[in-house]
């Protein structure tokens, strides 16, 4: 068959997925917006579900590894940081390789809180640390319905598609 040359701009499309758990203590923060909860989630960063899941998309569409490979959880730097920090590295990483952004897109899995009233805040939260449009960023979220980690409001899971271009 026949195969697109190297100076054809093909979108290339990443997947990420992260899962954090619920512990009480912790600031809950989705999307890069802190919402009043009696629970956060528990890891050596805000364990922010939803930015990792974007940086693990990201960084899977531009071949360039994952978040872990990055900003491993054994650097004392990345203790207690905002995972927009992260995001707007990944961002930069992205964009040093020669790619432009056409969209994200990630859903949440958890139970409770509702975040659908933070989505807007969180799209721009996300576009800010990428230096994008709002609107090239979609975020949905669904619970478990009672079944597995996330239906029993042990933890919450992201997923996330991100899908760049070569410019
Ligand atoms: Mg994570």
């Amino acid at each position: 068959m026949k195969s697109v040359d190297d100076h054809t701009p093909v979108p290339h499309t990443g997947f990420g997925y992260d899962v954090h758990r619920l512990v009480p203590g912790r600031p809950l923060v989705l999307g890069g917006v802190t919402i009043a909860f009696d629970k956060g989630l528990e890891g050596h960063s805000d364990a922010d579900v939803i930015v990792h899941a974007v940086c693990d998309a990201l960084l899977g569409a531009a071949a360039l590894g994952d978040i872990g490979k990055h900003f491993p959880n054994t650097d004392q730097r990345y203790r207690g940081i905002s995972s927009l920090v992260l995001l707007a590295e990944v961002g930069r990483l992205v964009e040093a390789a020669g790619y432009a952004l056409v969209n994200i897109d990630a859903t949440l899995v958890m139970e409770r809180p509702k975040i659908l009233p933070h989505a807007p805040a969180m799209c721009a939260a996300i576009a800010g640390a990428l230096g994008v449009p709002p609107g090239r960023i979609s975020l949905k979220a669904t619970t478990g319905e009672g079944m597995g980690f996330a239906g029993r409001g042990e933890g919450a899971a992201a997923y996330a598609v991100a899908t760049i271009v070569h410019v």
